[in-house]
């Protein structure tokens, strides 16, 4: 059994963490934490071995360290966290004995798709990321769609896009979307959408399209669950659920 403790309980994602923890036998939940409910304190009180969190990015830094700090080990879905972060986080692993994942997507689908974007990007260079979420989402583009783009670029290698008009010209500013690597990416924010990735390639004379739907919450959880029944064998910090799924 691995005692499992959730921060940001109440919030979206919390909630469906703690259903999944409960609803599985090798887990249990013995600690529920939210702004008003419990306290960090409560995760060694009530022996935690692995913290999940789902908070805010401007609360995710502190609690990670806290916990690495008291030996427990972390599995971060929350977005945002910055590059310096990261890199603080990594240097507090190496001399404590929490380990942290931060996986910018649990949805084993879309990491699966992530990687299937790296391989075609390799044959079809040309390439375009679209990324579709519900309205309350506060930033663009998503962290999804920027390491979709690293992927992309990293699975160029050789090959190389076409080259564009020299000078472009934008009738509304934003119309050919952000720019990531040379890897054009489109954020659509809309009430009915929950979190969607379309990448499509073009060559001549065709168009590939690689399209992951989480069309629920609970689309993120058996990512979850793997993690947390696999990080203590993962040393210090590992950024992305597919260096846990081997691919
Ligand atoms: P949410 O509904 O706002 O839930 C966050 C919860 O955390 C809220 O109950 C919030 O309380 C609480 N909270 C904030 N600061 C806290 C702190 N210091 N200690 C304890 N609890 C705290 O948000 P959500 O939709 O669940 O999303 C949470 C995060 O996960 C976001 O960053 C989102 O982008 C990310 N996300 C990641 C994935 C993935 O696969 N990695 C998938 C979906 C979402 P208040 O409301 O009172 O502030």
């Amino acid at each position: 059994m691995i005692n499992v403790g959730v921060i940001g309980a109440k919030g979206r994602m919390g909630s469906q963490v703690c259903a999944a923890v409960e609803d599985d036998d090798e887990l249990e939940l013995v600690a529920e934490i939210d702004v008003d409910e419990g306290s960090l304190g409560d995760l060694v009180t009530d022996e935690v071995q692995v913290a999940v969190d789902f908070t805010h990015a401007d609360a995710a830094f502190h609690n990670i360290e806290w916990c690495i700090k008291n030996g427990i080990h972390v599995v971060v879905g929350t977005s945002g966290l910055s590059p310096e972060s990261l890199k603080d986080i990594a240097a507090l692993t190496a001399k404590c004995e929490g380990n942290v994942l931060v996986a910018p997507n649990f949805a084993i689908g879309a990491v699966l798709a992530m990687r299937f974007a790296e391989m075609a990007a390799q044959w079809m260079p040309d390439a375009e990321v679209i990324e579709m979420h519900h309205n309350n989402k506060v930033d663009s583009p998503s962290g999804t769609a920027m390491n979709t783009a690293a992927a992309i670029a990293r699975g160029r290698r050789q090959s190389v896009p076409a080259a564009r008009p020299e000078k472009l010209k934008e009738n509304l500013p934003g119309a050919r979307g952000a720019d990531l690597d040379n890897v054009k990416i489109h954020s659509v924010r809309l009430p009915g959408l929950v979190a969607h990735q379309e990448v499509m390639f073009g060559g001549p004379g065709q168009v590939l399209s690689i399209r992951h739907d989480s069309t629920d919450r609970k689309s993120f959880m058996p990512g979850v669950v793997l993690a947390i029944k696999k990080i203590a064998d993962r040393p210090g910090l590992t950024v992305g659920l597919e260096h846990y799924l081997g691919i």
